[in-house]
């Protein structure tokens, strides 16, 4: 029998998990909230990766490597910076068996020791702007931790950026915010809604941070990408200044931001379905398996010769596994490869051997609709077309579900049933005290304040004063 995973409908949480173990892609570690990342995971994850390098050295950056301690001190210079921060910090007191002069700590984030580098790098006008990024691990101490969504430690980019003025830095942190929506929806297939976040969910430092949100398979929220706009906050606790064209000393401004090996989540809770996941086929490890058939050697060797030919057509064109094992069944290849989310499965029997074709299945569509067969003679074309298909289709019907389960209710009743069971858009008076009881009462949060209004006023959801935005609220992870 196939490994089956809890169907999705039956209960969100357990599949969840049971994807990531059945699937191979992490495991729990002996190290209590952390995770181990298996191959199959990794490889979605360089993936990820790539995507993303990609679209920041196009947008002018460069990679760097910061350490992984930062002195105590370091993190106490800016005072929201540690207040955030504290409750989660790693302190290492002890190296090499003495008692460290200054206890260093595990960096949850690297604003302050990348900002003791910059105050020493920048001199001059001419030196700006500074565009790095880097990628690496942070360690954040959680409580309650979940495989992918909140681990003690975690991977991910940062991005740190110096400016000559204000904004050149506000430019810079929406531009990379557009990279992460770009990434998102044309590579991980998941639609975002990007916008501001309200004061009480802003970075800790920060002057404006803004977000991506995404809405999973549960209806629940998931900030997939943050950028925060730092205006001089951290320049001034390090003293990162420049001369400018005038011969006048100035601070620098500054951006940061940052995605994380959380959208490994979120392409699992947005596409997954009752038989497992449904990786999309720009990040998938493998777009394809081919899975052949046979019932005697004569067989075996005719149908393996007729694939040699086809993965040599693909070439690097297509990322494609061959699945030959002895030890399992066409069937059991099916389900085990299904469960793993590849988008496209080619079958090949003697039977299609002998008229020069194969029989194509789609992960994003269900049972006898999804298949089709496809002549052998151009067939990397049409593979080529029906991963274009399958990524659309993904976007598409994720989308279609984000707008299912988005209402604009007309008063607070209303708006309670909404977020029991998806987003809501409503005006927000733009008052902590309204966005604090509503989270007291519905357990649901501003998820960020969308760039996207339609320009009309009207009455807070909540304490019916005007407003002039509305915002989502969701329940969110
Ligand atoms: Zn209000």
């Amino acid at each position: 029998m196939a490994q089956k995973v809890t169907p999705r409908s039956k209960d969100y949480s357990r599949w969840y998990t049971d994807v990531i173990q059945k699937a191979e892609l992490a495991d729990y570690s002996p190290v209590k909230g952390c995770m181990v990342i298996r191959p199959y995971g990794y490889a979605l994850w360089e993936n990820i990766q790539q995507g993303l390098d990609r679209r920041f050295k196009a947008t002018g950056h460069v990679n760097a490597y910061f350490p992984l301690f930062i002195p105590e001190s370091f993190i106490k210079k800016e005072a929201e910076h540690v207040e955030g921060f504290s409750p989660e910090l790693a302190v290492v007191t002890h190296g090499g068996g003495k008692r460290l002069d200054e206890p260093l700590i595990v960096r949850p984030t690297s604003e302050t020791i990348i900002n003791a580098m910059y105050a020493k790098w920048v001199r001059s006008w001419r030196d700006l702007p500074i565009l790095i990024n880097q990628w690496c691990n942070v360690v954040r101490w959680e409580m309650r931790t979940r495989l992918f969504l909140r681990t003690t430690e975690f991977l991910w980019q940062e991005g740190h950026t110096a400016h000559a003025t204000p904004e050149e830095a506000e430019e810079e942190a929406r531009r990379m915010l557009d990279v992460y929506s770009d990434f998102a929806e044309n590579d991980a297939a998941i639609p975002v809604i990007k916008g501001r976040k309200s004061d009480a969910e802003r970075f800790a430092g920060a002057v404006r941070s803004y977000a991506i949100e995404a809405m999973m398979g549960d209806k629940r929220a998931l900030q997939s990408g943050t950028s925060h706009n730092l205006g001089d906050n951290f320049a001034r606790a390090f003293g990162t200044q420049y001369l400018d064209r005038n011969n006048e000393l100035r601070y620098v401004h500054q951006t940061s931001w940052g995605l994380s090996t959380r959208m490994v989540g979120a392409i699992i809770m947005v596409h997954g379905d009752d038989q497992g996941l449904i990786l999309p086929p720009k990040l998938a490890p493998y777009q394809v398996v081919i899975v052949p058939i046979w019932h005697d050697e004569g067989e075996k060797a005719q149908v393996l010769a007729t694939i040699e030919t086809i993965t040599g057509e693909f070439g690097e064109a297509v990322r494609c596994k061959v699945d030959d094992r002895e030890e399992y069944s066409p069937g059991w290849k099916f389900n085990d490869w299904e469960m793993r989310g590849v988008p496209l499965r080619i079958e090949i029997g003697p039977k299609d051997v002998a008229k020069g074709q194969v029989v194509l299945a789609r992960r994003d569509v269900a049972g006898r609709e999804g298949k089709s067969s496809a002549p052998m003679e151009g067939l990397l074309g049409r593979v080529q077309e029906m991963l274009d298909e399958i990524q659309a289709n993904l976007f598409a019907q994720a989308l279609k579900f984000r707008e299912d389960n988005t209402s604009e209710p007309t008063d607070y009743e209303e708006f309670k049933v909404v977020v029991e069971n998806g987003f809501a858009r409503s005006y927000w008076c733009g008052s902590a005290e309204c966005e604090a009881t509503i989270k007291d009462e519905t357990k649901a949060t501003i998820r960020c304040v969308p760039f996207d209004q339609d320009g009309e006023e009207g009455n807070c959801i909540y304490c019916g004063h005007e407003a002039t935005e509305k915002a989502i609220f969701a329940r969110a992870y």
